[in-house]
């Protein structure tokens, strides 16, 4: 069935550059694959993992949103991070969940709610990923 030629990019590097045989990302509106020769699309992504297959192996990376774009049998995915399952560091993730959790349990003014939910957003996937590696 052939590949299609995924590119992770965050504005410090090019984390997969991979010919995968699928994708599946966490679009806006819900996941959706990708397989070689797929039409044109561009999508907005959420916080999520990213699941591809190289070689028959499925990898799984974090990626904190952003965009993705296929054309021509290549996939772009602009992400502010991304991160391998593998090279996750559990210990900030977990102090970023707890700082975060306190600072939604302060009930304080001073506490800007979105910023600590996106966070533990954040946090709360790194570790559910790590876990799969
Ligand atoms: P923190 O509060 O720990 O900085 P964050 O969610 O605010 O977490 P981001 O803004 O998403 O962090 O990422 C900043 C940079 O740090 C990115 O390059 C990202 O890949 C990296 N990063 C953040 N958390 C982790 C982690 N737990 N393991 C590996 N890299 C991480």
């Amino acid at each position: 069935m052939g590949t299609l030629q995924l590119e992770v990019v965050t504005p410090d590097r090019t984390v997969v550059s991979a010919e995968a045989e699928m994708v599946v990302c966490p679009g806006v509106e819900g996941e959706f694959g990708v397989l070689p020769q797929h039409v044109s699309l561009l999508s907005a992504l959420k916080v999520g993992t990213l699941l591809y297959r190289v070689s028959g192996k499925d990898e799984h990376l974090f990626i904190s949103g952003g965009f993705a774009d296929v054309n021509n049998n290549v996939m772009t995915v602009l992400a502010e991070s991304a991160e391998r399952a593998a090279d996750i560091d559990t210990a900030r993730a977990q102090a970023a969940r707890d700082r975060a959790e306190k600072r939604l349990a302060a009930s304080d003014d001073s506490v800007d709610t979105a910023r600590a939910e996106a966070a533990l957003t954040r946090a709360v996937n790194r570790l559910r990923i790590a876990g799969l590696r």
